[in-house]
């Protein structure tokens, strides 16, 4: 036990090989500028999904059977 190595990691984001240590504050990014994009693009993207299916289901309203509402 002599030299503590830090652990070597990847940017989730651009999968740049940092090291998790304080040389890296934005770690596991390799900048803030990755982890805002990464963030960035999640947030994004869950919000596409939470609203697209739902909203896509209920204003298509063509069900080729012409059962699909009942009012
Ligand atoms: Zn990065």
């Amino acid at each position: 036990m002599t030299s503590k190595k830090p652990l070597e990691i990847q940017c989730p984001c651009c999968r740049k090989p940092i090291e998790y240590s304080e040389a890296y504050p934005q770690r596991p990014f390799c900048s803030e500028r990755c982890k805002l994009i990464d963030l960035g693009e999640w947030a994004e993207e869950k919000h596409k999904i939470a609203g697209s299916s739902v909203y896509d289901d209920l204003l298509s309203g063509d069900d080729p059977s012409g059962n699909g509402f009942h009012h």
